[in-house]
Formats: structure tokens, sequence, C-alpha cells
């Protein structure tokens, strides 16, 4: 493994055979370089030794992840079927209008879960991207403005940079962990994820919780529409 990259929630290690490693953490998986011989622990699923001596170790309570070698072939039909990446310069709002122009009858807020519409957003980062636009997660794609597809680009290239520069989201059942055992500090900025009845931060109005598509959805109904 020489470099690892993201494609949605995939790590992407290409080896040197061709093949390429793929590994979804899911809810609770983490990977982590370990220097010399660390021991696995009950819930370490794999050991990778590394050519520099140290070994990368995915550690996984749950069991949800996956990790998985694909052929440079199966990586390839993989990347096709998946949409654009948020933060890379290319996804633009105009791109994002074109999409979402293509998928009109749909509700805005499954389509932003859909890995095959737009790479890499989970619940948690849709519902507060769609709040920062001011947009009811019930929307269909094809009502959208112009502007409104504007701000929804932003704002969910906004959400994900701080999220990363916090280094994720670590909410109080301490689902996600990074490293060995870090924890992100997001949690303290979400504004809607998981306020249910509390004041909304603009407006006052009580954050509600809604179903949609069998996931929760967190909206302010005064400011989202
Ligand atoms: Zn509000």
């Amino acid at each position: 493994v020489t470099q690892i990259s993201r494609r949605a929630k995939y790590i992407v290690c290409p080896l040197d055979s061709g093949a390429v490693l793929t590994v979804h953490l899911r809810m609770t998986g983490r990977l982590f370089l370990a220097a010399g011989q660390q021991e696995a622990d009950k819930h370490t699923r794999a050991i990778l030794d590394l050519d520099s001596g140290t070994s990368l170790h995915f550690r996984d309570p749950r069991k949800f992840g996956r990790m998985r070698l694909m052929s440079p072939e199966e990586y390839a039909a993989l990347d096709a079927r998946l949409g654009p990446e948020p933060l890379d310069p290319t996804f633009t709002a105009g791109v994002l209008a074109v999409r979402a122009t293509a998928r009109k009858r749909a509700r805005i807020k499954p389509l932003l879960l859909d890995q095959h519409f737009l790479a890499g957003l989970g619940n948690i980062y849709a519902d507060e991207a769609l709040f920062r636009a001011r947009l009811h997660p019930l929307r269909r794609a094809g009502s959208l403005s112009a502007e409104e597809v504007e701000r929804l680009q932003r704002a969910i290239v906004a959400v994900l940079r701080e999220a990363i520069e916090a280094e994720g989201t670590t909410l109080s059942d301490g689902g996600y962990r990074f490293g060995e055992d870090q924890s992100g500090g997001f949690a303290e900025r979400l504004r809607v994820y998981g306020r249910t009845d509390q004041p909304c931060l603009v407006c006052g109005h009580p954050i509600r919780r809604l179903r949609i598509a069998s996931r929760s959805s967190h909206i302010c109904p005064q400011c989202q529409s």
C-alpha cells in the first residue's frame, strides 16, 4: 500500500499487483497504524503487515465493516456507478443542477443519501446541509430553483469541510471513533441533527424529527421550506 484515497464511503488502497483493496468502515470500523507487533484484541478483524515494518489494524466491534480485494475491472465498475465527490473541485452548482434535473421526481433528502447521485454524504451531514441551505428534505429535486441548488451545493461543501476539520462526528453514544481511540469534535457544532425539541439556533422554533425513507431527518419547520 503506497497511497490511500477515498471514493464515496470507501477507503481505497491500490496494490502493486494491480488489485485494489477497498474498506468500508460502516458504523464502528476503524483503521489505525500500529508500530511493531501490536497484538490483536477481540475486535481486531484483520492485520496487514506493511513493508515499512508497521501494520495496519482493522478493528470493528459490531462487524458491519467490509474489506474487499477487487480486480481493477471490478473497482472501475464500482467507481463508474458512484456519483461525484462533493469536495472535488469539479462538483459545482451546475453539476448538481444537471443531476437534480435528471432525478426531478425524487425527494431531495433520500437523493442526497443515494451514493449513485452524490458520493460520500451520510445522514448527519445531509440533515446539516439541508438546514444550512434552508431546504425542506421532502422537496422534489426538480422543484429547486437555480439559487436553491447553489445554496445546497455550498452548504454540502461547507458542512463536509468543517466536519473534516473537526475530525468527524462522535455522538454521545460514542459510535464513531478514529485512530486508536479518538473522538471527533463536530457533534458540538451540529445545528439540527440530534437536537429534537431543542430551539432552532436561527429562529428559536423547536427542531422536529421526521422519518423519511426509513431514516430520521431533523429539521426546523420554520427555516426550511
Ligand atoms: Zn429555525
